[in-house]
């Protein structure tokens, strides 16, 4: 039975692990009780924030003066479908169960996904990749619910806009995901180009099923990223420019990696930068500092505030701006008003 209770420290309900209260705070597990959540902050006129797993979202000091409501639906079902499975899942699940589901299924699409937190709805709002893979490549629609009168509406692949760390989602913040079907399919190939597992399959790592792919992605980014510390993982996106200026960088810096993209235009590799020409690994400015294995990561120290990490967000963003010339995009959000 959902509660609505108040004023919830929300630094625990993600993984940067700083900022302030919600002044009203739901956990639903079902489509009923979000309805109910909004019907609630609209006869109060309250502003309503939406979070998930919290592993892509950067809480405010002041927190939020409104109702953040937890999307906290469950289930997941998979209905055969000759070539493939179309696998049905709650926006709540936590997306790296439902990869270790379909792995056990022997399930092929996302095993390159493996071992990203958060949940599924958030997956699709981000459109989550890793490993050469994106969850664009087997999403079919989602079920939502519209924040203004709780009507539902299914948005298929088509309307998602599913692109580069972006969503229809992130710009129709009134949207909120409650299921999302996938396509899998019976037989893969194994997609092993990037590195990481390309030098697992050199080292003779089994990787022949969706699972052995999926735990070979986990043990990786295990070493990737930091433990028993806050992040959200990358903290900004790798830029995406047009063809000429990208030319104009490579002549600076030869060795800068990029991929095109296509339509004129490639991404590039910020980390790299922030790495090779800026120097910023391990970068600290008070408690928050720049992840030494991996530049674009953020890592908070329990006593870290979110203006300390504004504060070093703020100064990376101009340090890449005089230096190169770019105006990088956050890729974590900051917790703000549906
Ligand atoms: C260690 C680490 C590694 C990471 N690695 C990767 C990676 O390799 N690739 C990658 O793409 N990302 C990565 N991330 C980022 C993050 O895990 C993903 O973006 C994830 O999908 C976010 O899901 P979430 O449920 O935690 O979203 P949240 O942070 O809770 O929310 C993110 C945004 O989505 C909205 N939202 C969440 N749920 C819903 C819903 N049901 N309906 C409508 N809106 C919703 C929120 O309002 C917010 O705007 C990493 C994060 C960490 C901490």
């Amino acid at each position: 039975m959902m509660r609505i209770e108040e004023r919830v420290p929300l630094a625990p309900c993600t993984t940067l692990g700083v900022g302030g209260s919600a002044r009203f705070f739901a956990d639903c597990t079902s489509e009923a009780e979000i309805g109910d959540a909004l019907h609630d902050a609209r006869t109060h006129k309250i502003p309503v924030a939406i979070l998930g797993g919290g592993s892509n979202t950067l809480i405010p000091d002041v927190g939020f003066d409104g109702l953040v409501i937890k999307v906290s639906i469950p289930g997941m079902t998979f209905a055969d479908e000759g070539e493939g499975s179309m696998a049905t899942v709650g926006a709540g699940v936590s997306w790296d169960a439902f990869v270790r589901e379909a792995s056990e299924r022997t399930l092929w699409g996302i095993e390159n996904l493996a071992g990203i937190p958060g949940t599924v709805g958030g997956a699709v709002v981000q459109n989550i990749g890793a490993y050469g893979s994106e969850l664009a490549e087997t999403f079919v629609a989602c079920d939502t619910v519209l924040l203004a009168n709780g009507a539902s509406k299914t948005i298929d692949r088509s309307l998602a806009a599913l692109a580069y760390r972006t969503s229809l989602f992130k710009h129709r913040r009134d949207l909120v995901i409650t299921r999302a079907t996938f396509r899998l399919a019976k037989r893969g190939t194994p997609n092993l180009a990037y590195p990481g597992l390309k030098e697992a399959q050199e080292r003779g790592d089994p990787l022949a099923t969706p699972g052995e792919i999926a735990e070979a992605v986990r043990r990786i980014r295990s070493e990737k990223f930091p433990h028993g510390e806050g992040t959200a993982g990358s903290f900004f996106k790798n830029p995406i420019l047009p063809l000429a200026q990208v030319e104009a960088l490579k002549k600076r810096f030869p060795e800068l990696p990029t991929s095109a993209l296509g339509e004129g235009r490639a991404k590039i590799a910020l980390a790299w930068i922030l790495d090779h020409v800026l120097n910023l690994r391990g970068y600290a400015r008070g408690p928050v500092r720049m992840f030494e294995r991996q530049p674009l990561a953020l890592v908070t120290s329990p006593r870290a505030r979110a203006e300390d990490v504004e504060a070093l967000a703020h100064d990376i963003a101009k340090r890449v701006r005089e230096t190169i010339g770019i105006d990088i995009e956050r890729e974590v959000e900051t917790l703000r008003a549906k």
